[in-house]
């Protein structure tokens, strides 16, 4: 490969966002006193991923605003388990705005992310973020772990206007880093929204396939971040 510049994705790539989502969720929940309405918090966090899920794929196609998803995923999940007071887009605001405060303060990474990154500095590549999240919520996720001292350029959705898997994202990004596309990498968990953008954009691609989901247009799967090092 004469790959001189990897672009990486950053939630359950790099940061664990499952795990940390997990736990900021249920405080939420707990904080927020849901318990004396909703029977039970698997109910509501089962709604609430369900929905969550279906918004996102609705915003990764540029079919929702970001301020509607924030406020929707909570509102629907909260409807769904019966919430029926008046103040239910007041409520799902709030929820919204502690979910995110609370998730930067968990920084569960996926094994051997920093060291990942520590090993592909260490070679020379220019190591690079390529994320739909949110900006302001990004930033402070690739403060975990001091990850943020690797990365040269994080490239969000929310900066270019467009959303992975859309091509404008990766002419972007492109732009930026001054790269021609066979000399970039792409690294990303997600089959959907990470391989088939850059797939087309012309970068090489590794999928991380953590659950067991296959992507035949990957160049390269690998199901753990340290095989990569097989690979760079
Ligand atoms: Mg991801």
């Amino acid at each position: 490969m004469m790959i001189t510049t990897v672009f990486l994705d950053i939630d359950n790539t790099l940061w664990w966002f499952e795990r940390n989502s997990e736990k900021a969720l249920a405080t939420t929940f707990k904080m927020m006193g849901c318990g004396e309405w909703c029977r039970s918090y698997d109910t509501f966090h089962d709604h609430y991923e369900h929905f969550n899920h279906n918004l996102w794929q609705q915003y990764n196609q540029g079919l929702v605003e970001k301020e509607v998803l924030e406020v929707r995923r909570f509102e629907q999940a909260l409807e769904a388990c019966n919430y029926c007071c008046d103040d239910v887009d007041e409520l799902a605001q709030a929820m919204n705005a502690y979910y995110l405060d609370q998730l930067v303060k968990h920084d569960a990474l996926v094994p051997g992310a920093v060291e990942l990154l520590q090993y592909l500095h260490g070679k020379g590549y220019e190591l690079n973020v390529i994320s739909n999240g949110f900006k302001g919520v990004q930033e402070k996720k690739l403060e975990a772990g001091g990850m943020n001292r690797y990365i040269t350029h994080v490239v969000l959705s929310e900066d270019c206007g467009v959303t992975k898997p859309r091509q404008g994202i990766y002419d972007y990004a492109m732009r930026l880093c001054g790269a021609r596309p066979e000399q970039i990498v792409m690294i990303g968990d997600d089959p959907t929204t990470d391989i088939p953008g850059a797939h087309d954009a012309g970068w090489d691609t590794i999928y991380l396939n953590m659950r067991g989901i296959d992507c035949p247009l990957a160049h390269h799967t690998v199901t753990s971040l340290l095989e990569i090092k097989n690979l760079l």
